[in-house]
């Protein structure tokens, strides 16, 4: 299996979700995330902007999803992007990581896993995915 990165190359959950939050996880109520950026939901909820509509796509994605991208407000990004795992991370599906991808046109991550069986979980410390 490849070590490389496989959110890298696909990017499918940032156009396909609407990524909502606390409100105060912006920067102009003391957090991180560009307020710029997000736009309101509810008086106690934002979310990115671009994320509620459709075509999806999160104004803070940069590149072709499915092909190239990459998050501009990585270590700025609000909880849900830090707390989503790409499926097979910890030898676990995650079913929206692979219903996004499905949308762009790629392949399930978890059934290339090499810790897929219980047989082979004890390599998943050497072979984890590593994460953006
Ligand atoms: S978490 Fe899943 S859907 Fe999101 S970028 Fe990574 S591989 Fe793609
Ligand atoms: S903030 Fe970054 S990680 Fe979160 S949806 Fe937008 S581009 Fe993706």
């Amino acid at each position: 299996m490849s070590d490389v990165n496989p959110c890298m190359s696909c990017g499918a959950c940032c156009a396909y979700f609407r990524v909502s939050f606390y409100w105060a996880e912006a920067d102009d109520a003391g957090g991180l995330v560009p307020a710029e950026l997000t736009e309101a939901v509810t008086p106690f909820l934002r979310c990115m902007s671009g994320t509620r509509q459709k075509p999806c796509r999160c104004s803070a994605l940069e590149g072709t999803p499915g092909e190239a991208t990459r998050c501009t407000i990585y270590h700025q990004r609000p909880s849900p992007c830090r707390e989503f795992m790409a499926s097979g991370e910890n030898g676990e599906a995650n079913e929206a990581c692979d219903r996004a991808r499905a949308h762009y046109g790629l392949p399930p991550l978890y059934k290339d896993m090499p810790f897929h069986t219980p047989a082979d979980a004890a390599t998943e410390g050497l072979s984890r995915v590593q994460l953006r």
